[in-house]
């Protein structure tokens, strides 16, 4: 790959008006990237095998040298990489863990896991790993349109969150204007400074982004549409994947660049983002991580072929100080492989469901997040709020499923039978579960700037009282 400079340099004399921010990777042949993949692979198998205890041990348990890496395929003779390990690996080794393949003088930054599923695992970052990171961001951010001039509010929990002062950074590399205001500022806050210095893009989650469009008439006096936001954005979690509420969210901030981001805190530069296009999320940074499918059940790996479903894990390519080998993310995705028609190469993916979620509905596989793309369809009668609601923790549910879903401000639950109807049917329809539908009115759920829960245990489960 001679003559292709790898990550972009911003410059005064930058073309505003081309379409992506690293050309040379982002439209690379997907057989000459498979090469710089290869070749970078064994570059970082070799020094995380001099550096980090834990691949030292790993691989020497398995057998493998990193002379034994001669094409893609041999990584699969290297064992996985689990939570469970880098949890471990940091009680021995804090703060970042056993795989810690970096000195600490030369780590400049760490990052945490929210936590919500144990304790939080750090990361940490060189400066080689920050630029790595900038550049991924960059990339999705072009992508989505953001250009210098834009201000850029980053609604998205600032503490410790790898979306928080990565992102900041990330948008001063790009030359846009960083507005570090942050999801702890809550709504009132940050539409106040929106609406102050002109905000032209929001990046967060998508509940919060409904949230600030929901406040802002109490707020400002004013709709979240008329304060002139050309990009809203942002992932964290499951929404604006989603057409409806794609839809929703054009309508209510007035702008057609609706756009969702993916990645996971450990697999960061690892990054999936929309282009304009919208049909799934393209996998933006193949140069910097190998991502593979596996079957989830068995761990074997799967082709990535249009359509093909499995957990996904990464690989690293060129991360120095916390980097992962064959990582299980727990994520369950559908990957295309189809070209798109913005010309970007490499495949293209949703998350449909956490291998660690799914629920066994009398011998029927669901996500949680399918039920959720269902609801979505009946917006704007409903916010789009949804929880299953489980008597016991599953995976396995005795039909039918219990789903409460959040009527819009103005509708009546109780007036609303032959639409409870439709969603049963509509559900079973494309899911093969029979459900209770449970229909709660406005304001039954908690807004927050963070994740939702769609699926809650409770034991003296309420009966549906729609
Ligand atoms: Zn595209």
């Amino acid at each position: 790959m001679q003559g292709v400079t790898e990550l972009h340099v911003p410059s005064d004399t930058d073309d505003l008006a081309r379409p992506y921010w690293n050309a040379p990777i982002e439209t690379m042949p997907v057989e000459q990237m498979r090469d710089l993949q290869l070749r970078k692979l064994k570059r970082q198998v070799d020094s995380l095998y001099r550096q980090s205890r834990l691949y030292r041990r790993k691989l020497d348990d398995a057998g493998f040298k990193p002379g034994d890496l001669r094409t893609i395929d041999d990584l699969a003779g290297i064992p996985f990489t689990t939570k469970q390990e880098l949890r471990a690996g940091q009680e021995e080794y804090p703060p970042f863990g056993s795989h810690q393949a970096a000195p600490m003088e030369r780590i400049v930054r760490m990052t945490s896991t929210a936590g919500t599923t144990g304790k939080p695992v750090f990361q940490g970052y060189t400066k080689f790993d920050i630029a790595q990171r900038n550049e991924s961001i960059c990339r999705g951010l072009w992508g989505f349109g953001v250009r210098p001039g834009d201000r850029v509010i980053n609604g998205f929990a600032l503490s410790m969150f790898n979306a928080g002062v990565p992102f900041c950074t990330a948008i001063e590399h790009l030359g846009a204007v960083d507005v570090p205001v942050g999801a702890e500022r809550r709504a009132e806050g940050l539409l106040s400074i929106a609406r102050d210095v002109k905000a032209t893009v929001f990046i967060g989650t998508p509940s919060f982004a409904a949230y600030l469009a929901e406040k802002a008439p109490e707020i400002l006096g004013m709709e979240a549409k008329d304060l002139g936001f050309r990009v809203v954005c942002g992932g964290g979690e499951s929404g604006f994947e989603l057409p409806a509420f794609q839809r929703e969210m054009e309508r209510v901030w007035g702008t057609r660049h609706v756009y969702d981001w993916a990645s996971t805190s450990d697999a960061h530069p690892n990054v999936f983002a929309h282009c304009a296009h919208r049909a799934g999320k393209h996998q933006l940074t193949p140069d910097l991580a190998l991502v593979q499918l596996i079957d989830p059940a068995t761990g074997e790996l799967k082709e990535m072929s249009e359509g093909a479903e499995g957990e996904y894990i990464f690989t690293h390519l060129d991360r120095q100080a916390c980097a992962l080998m064959r990582y299980r993310t727990g994520d369950i995705l559908r990957v295309y492989t189809q070209p798109c028609a913005c010309g970007r190469t490499g495949f293209r993916m949703d998350i449909i469901g956490r291998s660690d979620d799914m629920l066994i509905v009398r011998g029927v596989n669901l996500f949680p997040s399918a039920v959720q793309s269902v609801i979505g369809g009946f917006m704007p009668k409903l916010t789009g709020k949804m929880q299953i609601v489980l008597r016991e923790k599953g995976p396995k549910v005795e039909p039918p499923l219990h789903v409460r879903a959040e009527c819009a401000a103005g509708i009546d639950p109780a007036n609303e039978a032959s639409m409870r109807d439709a969603i049963e049917k509509v559900i079973r329809r494309d899911l093969g579960v029979t459900t209770a539908l449970e229909l709660a009115s406005f304001g039954t759920f908690e807004r927050t700037a963070t994740k939702t829960k769609l699926v809650v245990v409770e034991p003296a489960a309420k009966e549906s009282v729609s």
